[in-house]
């Protein structure tokens, strides 16, 4: 499933050829992803310069000087192909610029949307009133955690991945924070100290930054014909190694099932 980080690294590919292009056609090819896809987003976008990308938690944004902003989610197998050889079944929006480029959105389980609101009503759309400050922006601070998380009796990891507490944050890379923060992930969330919860802020940055510069690399690899954006593979601390040496003081790494959800940790390193 596409994280954070792959999103970013999406929106910057497809800023490579989309910043500044027109649309010369914008066709979607079935009428519904997880749901409806509005049925005048191609006639909209179709003859639109873009304006601006940018990325909101785990959804890519295209702006057009229509005033209109296309808002894309992956999904669990969502991609972007930048100049596929030919369209696919898979592929349920094909887009072409002026100057000869052609996006496909492919997502073979179908668990992406796509939506196309006015941008100034961004504010409002459904999926972001809620959302917390991102985690890569100057909103997001210890300051910040200790206000939001005070009195909580909520654990820690899932504090963290609660949007409304920062946005964005998936599974894998909090499990990775939490292990270079070397908190327990069963923490109570109000109670970690604003020492810790500096080192929790710079610790989930950290792992996001690497990411997305491990996906930076790949990107160019996939910036060419037939190239796809949106994937790429990450050696983790932590997250997948059960029983695995920990890199930080070689004791084996735990992992327990709570809703559903694995946790990895290292008992020895992560404390309360
Ligand atoms: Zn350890």
């Amino acid at each position: 499933m596409p994280e954070l980080p792959e999103v970013e690294t999406t929106v910057r590919g497809l800023a490579e050829v989309l910043d500044g292009a027109i649309l010369s056609s914008v066709v979607p090819r079935r009428a519904d992803l997880r749901r409806p896809i509005p049925v005048d987003l191609g006639q909209r976008l179709t003859g639109a310069r873009v304006t601006e990308l940018w990325r909101r938690a785990k959804y890519g944004l295209i702006g057009t000087h229509r005033g209109d902003t296309l808002i894309f989610h992956l999904g669990m197998s969502g991609r972007w192909r930048i100049d596929p050889g030919e369209i696919g079944k898979h592929d349920h929006l094909v887009m072409t610029t002026e100057a000869g480029r052609t996006l496909a959105l492919n997502d073979p389980r179908r668990f992406g949307s796509l939506d196309l609101i006015a941008t100034d009503a961004l504010p409002v759309y459904p999926a972001f009133m809620a959302l917390g400050p991102e985690p890569l922006g100057a909103e997001f601070t210890a300051e910040y955690l200790a206000d939001i998380l005070s009195g909580k009796a909520a654990p820690i990891k899932a504090a963290l991945l609660d949007q409304r507490t920062v946005a964005g944050l998936g599974n894998i890379y909090v499990c990775e924070a939490l292990h270079i923060a070397g908190i327990d992930p069963r923490s109570p969330a109000g109670s970690i100290s604003r020492p810790r919860l500096t080192a929790l802020v710079a610790a989930i940055r950290q792992v996001l930054e690497d990411a997305i510069r491990a996906g930076g690399s790949t990107l160019r690899d996939y910036a060419r014909p037939d190239g796809e954006l949106g994937y790429f593979s990450k050696q983790w601390r932590v997250y997948g190694r059960e029983g695995q040496a920990c890199p930080a003081c070689q004791g084996p790494i735990r992992r327990r099932v709570d809703s559903g959800r694995s946790t990895f940790d290292c008992p020895s390193c992560q404390k309360r």
